[in-house]
């Protein structure tokens, strides 16, 4: 297997939602890897301060300022992270969810249609296969959303199919499960507002911003009642859209597959291990279960290992848990806090 450190896609790269959170992370390590990276992003979620790759502030609803990104630039691919991600708001507002989602990514293939750009790799999720019928989930796994979306992230993988088909896109849609964890100093890490996610909410508490965390029902059917994830280090998700996209590069075909561990954790096991590494209490409550919660949302698939030839390097949840303390430890505020 190629050792992660010499994967490298051939530049430049834009990275369209490169100053949020998955984004930032796969920007630093294209940078680190020395390949050219221009990020296009609107900022409405994502922070500036989480890059230092050059940026376009343009928005994907205007097809001028991808033109013009694009002709400026002339980058040799995209990797596309932007996107709205909050299942319970696509539920309330889905028309947020086509319009930013599902049509953005319909003006971004437009232009790269006209610009003569081949390749991108795209963020997706498990959210589009909905309600698992076979746990750990496998890459073939049927796919029948269960929420907008989810339905949106499906729609977008839809459209690269047929623009594979008819215009010779060549694509790589992964699917990833629980991204967690911050860069290995700290610098970078997950500032969303507001924050739903488990483990920065752990740690919040941790950091006595939040008096206890909720833990969304003990009544489910796993060891301890608690529903399980499979939490996949932000890194490791950035260096396999670096190795997707050199296997689109390389000729070696369109990729679509799961990133995850493999590995499942349950809500009370990440607030035990977030308890030993952070030295605090974290006092837990139950309440109620939160809406369209599955049970177990595992990785079953092997296809990133056995095409893109990647393996996770901190596929342990307790160094998952070490990194986002890390960043948030440093900037309990987020990037907001600094000065
Ligand atoms: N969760 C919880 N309390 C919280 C936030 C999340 O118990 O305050 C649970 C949630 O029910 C799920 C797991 O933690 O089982 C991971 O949730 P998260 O929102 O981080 O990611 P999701 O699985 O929704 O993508």
């Amino acid at each position: 297997m190629v050792d992660s450190q010499q994967v490298a896609p051939d530049g430049p790269v834009l990275v369209c939602g490169g100053a949020g959170y998955i984004g930032s992370h796969c920007v630093a390590l294209l940078e680190s890897r020395g390949v050219e990276t221009i990020v296009f992003d609107n900022l409405s979620t994502g922070h500036r301060e989480s890059i230092t790759a050059p940026l376009v502030e343009g928005d994907l609803k205007d097809r001028a300022s991808i033109a013009a990104a694009l002709a400026e630039h002339k980058p040799k691919a995209v990797i596309h992270f932007a996107a709205k991600c909050y299942v319970g708001e696509s539920v309330t507002d889905p028309a947020i969810y086509y319009r930013e989602n599902v049509h953005a990514t319909w003006n971004l293939l437009e232009e790269m249609r006209a610009a003569n750009v081949t390749d991108i790799v795209f963020s997706s999720t498990c959210a589009t296969y909905g309600e698992p019928t076979e746990v750990p989930i496998p890459d073939n796994h049927r796919q029948e959303p269960i929420n907008p979306y989810g339905r949106t992230k499906l729609h977008m993988e839809h459209m690269m199919r047929d623009y594979s088909r008819a215009y010779g896109l060549r694509y790589a849609a992964l699917r990833y499960f629980n991204a967690a964890g911050a860069s290995l100093d700290g610098s970078i890490g997950e500032d969303h507002q507001p924050e739903t996610h488990l483990i920065p909410l752990v740690i919040q508490v941790a950091l006595g911003q939040r008096e206890k965390i909720m833990v969304f029902g003990d009544d489910y059917e796993t060891r301890d009642g608690t529903c399980i994830r499979d939490y996949i280090h932000v890194n490791d998700l950035g260096d396999a859209h670096l190795r997707a996209l050199a296997h689109l590069q390389g000729g070696k075909g369109n990729v679509e597959c799961h990133l995850g561990t493999g590995n499942g954790f349950t809500v009370m096991e990440i607030i035990e291990a977030a308890r030993e590494i952070t030295g605090h209490a974290i006092p837990a409550e139950i309440v109620e279960r939160r809406e369209g919660d599955p049970a177990m949302l595992v990785s079953g698939g092997t296809k990133a290992h056995d095409v893109l030839g990647w393996t996770p390097q901190r596929g342990d949840v307790k160094d998952v848990i070490r990194d986002a303390w890390g960043f948030l430890s440093k900037s309990p505020d987020g990037y907001s806090g600094r000065s």
